[in-house]
Formats: C-alpha cells, structure tokens, sequence
C-alpha cells in the first residue's frame, strides 16, 4: 500500500479522545474508573418514538439542513436575528462545522490565531485546511492577542465559554475583538458549543452580539452540549449568507448532510428537548460551583472560571508533565482526567476536570488524590 500522505501523518491524534478510549479499555477490562476526562454531561432526555422519524428519514435531506429544524435553531439564537433560509446551516456535529468553517477562511498558510487554552481539535483542523496556527499563551489577555497578528492573520478562534477553562467572554472582550477583526480584516470564528452552560441567571454573550449582521463573526455550536446529545452528531454554522453560500459546497462534498432521522426528531420535539435539558444544566452547574469550592477548600489552583462542566486545574507543586501527571493518575489511582498539554504548550502544569460524568462524593475522593499525587511529585528542593 502506498504511503499515507505525509500531511495526514503530521497530523496529531486528539488527546482528550485518546484518554477516554483508554478509559473505555480498562472498563472493559473490568477496573471501575473514576471519569473526569469525558467532555460530556449525561442528561435523561425523553426519546419516545422515534420509529416513526426512522420509517419517514430513510432519504437524504436539504443540504442546508431540515428546514423546520433550521427554523427552530435560528429562531432560538440567544436573540440574534438569524435567516432560517440564509443564515444557518445545520451539519453533522460542530466538529466538521469547525472544519467547513475553517475551510471557507483560509487559503494555504493563512494563519489562524488560538488563544490557549484551547480545544483539541483548532490546532489540527487548522492544520487540515492548510492554515498555520499560531497559539497565544493562557496568561495573555484578550488585549494582548492582537500582538500575534500578522500580514497573514485571516482568523481568530474564539471558545466563550471555554474548554477547558469554564470562563466567558463579556460585553467588553467581544467590543476589542470586533474593533480588531474590522481594522485588520479577520474573521472571528466563535465556537458556542457551550453557551447554556452558564450559572444561573446569566446572559450569554454571544460572539453576534456585538456584530449582528455577521461582517466577521462564524458562529458554530450544536445540540452535542448543550441538549446532552454528542452522539446525534447535530451542529450548526450561523453566518452571513455569502459566507454560508460557500461553506454549503464544503458540506456537499464532504457529508451531503446530516442523519435525517435524527433532524427529523429534533425539529419535531426541539422544545421538549430543551425543557429537559435546562434544569439538568442548571444541577450540573451547580455541581461545578461544588467542586470549585471543594477544590479551593483542599487546595487545588484553578483557572478562574465559572462556566461549562470543566475545571483547568493546576498540578502544582508536582514537578510531572500534565501527560506523565495523568498516566499516573489512571494507571495508580483508576482515576481518568485529560493532560493539559492536549490543550496548548502553555498548559502543561494543568489537567482538566470533567464534573458531567460522577457524583460530587466520587470527585471529591478524586480531588483528594489528585492533591496527594501533586505533593508526593512535588521536586524536593536540595
Ligand atoms: N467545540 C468544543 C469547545 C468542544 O469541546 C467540542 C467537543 N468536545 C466541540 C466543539 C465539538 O463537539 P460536537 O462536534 O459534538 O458538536
């Protein structure tokens, strides 16, 4: 066979999905895991009847996506006005939303600025639409990032709320980013897919807030997150329409569009859906204030944050990699969380904290040794 292309083979694997296969090994060796690494909250949801959406979605659908569905997804958008017909495109999970989104900006060696901590995937899906990324350190304020533009600077990607880190961007950090996007011509591709993850009563700020007729700003987000369903693979790209008029041509050739069933279903129940999903947030979020509280009490740092289902905790005072930091954790302790490092080269000295999955009595346990772990590899001064 001939050789895999050596772009494909630069590629790296995505960490935080390479640990939970680890996790789903040893459980299927028979080990109880305590899951911290799983990027997903478990939500009871009520899928009833879904036979029927089976029986009618046999064929493919409007490569833009259902319409009733799109009609539902727009008209829902953090109030932003959002042309069903125009303005949206429905896709397989905001993963490819990100990729299509991507390969709609950039032509080859465009570079892409990631401010980290940032999600898995921008690097190598950067990287996949022939663009350069260029990472911005966790301790650099929004203010700072714009030292990292250059002449070949097409796009910023923005993660509000963030994961791994749980914090937002308010009226004020949008305000820099747009004046900046305008003066030097970039887009701001803003990935919400956590955007009801927020503590009670407060508004998120969308990314379109700020630029409402969508000049620069790509939207992608999903129903992954934020309705409990990663594994429906149902996301959605909100933008200006001649920007969505060429991302279509990525979507047709690549996936055609998403499962129609399962379009299907979600427009028909969108409502419901949701009215089960946000009091199951709400206790989620509640949990991560918990654990955030538990963590300052026993003495664990932590990224200020107070949004998503994640914790970027420090691994201080150990003196172990985040990847060493985490095999030890698995290996000795059964307890599964995702090394920093998967998250940018500044955020070694951190591993994130997944609250979705265990009870607040199993975190605590793990909280506790994850502490001890961070002392016994502490580097003990001569
Ligand atoms: N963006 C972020 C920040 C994520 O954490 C994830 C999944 N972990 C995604 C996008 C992709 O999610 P999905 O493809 O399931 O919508």
């Amino acid at each position: 066979m001939p050789d895999p292309s050596a772009h494909i083979q630069s590629l790296d694997d995505a960490l935080s999905i390479r640990w939970n296969t680890r996790v789903y090994e040893l459980q299927a060796s028979g080990i109880e895991v305590t899951v911290l690494s799983l990027g997903e909250a478990f939500f009871e949801l009520p899928i009833n009847a879904a036979d029927r959406a089976l029986r009618s979605g046999l064929h493919y659908s409007h490569s833009r996506g259902l319409s009733l569905l799109r009609q539902q997804l727009a008209a829902d958008y953090h109030g932003l006005a959002v042309d069903p017909e125009r303005e949206i495109i429905v896709t397989a999970g905001s993963k490819v939303a990100i990729y299509m989104a991507l390969l709609t900006m950039l032509d080859p060696g465009d570079e892409v600025i990631i401010p980290e901590p940032a999600w898995v995937s921008y690097t190598e899906q950067v990287r996949l639409a022939h663009g350069v990324p260029i990472s911005v350190p966790y301790d650099v304020p929004v203010v700072g990032w714009e030292r990292f533009v250059t002449p070949r600077t097409r796009a910023i990607v923005v993660n509000s709320p963030n994961n791994p880190r749980g914090n937002v961007l308010g009226t004020e950090d949008w305000a820099v980013l747009h004046d900046l996007a305008e003066r030097r011509g970039l887009y701001l591709l803003s990935d919400e897919a956590y955007s009801l993850f927020l503590p009670g009563g407060a508004r998120f700020v969308s990314g379109a807030d700020g630029d409402p007729e969508k000049h620069h700003t790509v939207i992608c987000n999903s129903i992954s997150k934020n309705f409990g369903m990663s594994g429906w693979r149902i996301g959605y790209v909100i933008a200006a329409a001649p920007f969505l008029d060429q991302l279509l041509k990525a979507q047709q050739h690549i996936i055609t569009c998403a499962p129609t069933p399962l379009l299907m279903y979600v427009a028909e129940h969108y409502q419901e859906l949701k009215q089960a999903a946000v009091p199951q947030i709400r206790t989620v979020m509640h949990r991560r204030a918990d654990i955030v509280e538990a963590m300052d009490h026993i003495g664990i740092a932590h990224l200020s944050g107070d949004s998503t289902f994640y914790v970027f905790a420090s691994t201080a005072p150990s003196s172990l990699s985040s990847h060493e930091f985490c095999v030890r954790l698995l290996e000795q302790h059964a307890i599964a969380a995702v090394p920093g490092i998967g998250y940018g080269c500044s955020c070694d000295r951190f591993i994130r904290i997944s609250i979705g999955t265990e009870s607040y009595e199993r975190m605590v346990v793990a909280l506790d040794e994850i502490r001890s772990l961070a002392e016994t590899t502490a580097l003990v001064a001569a």
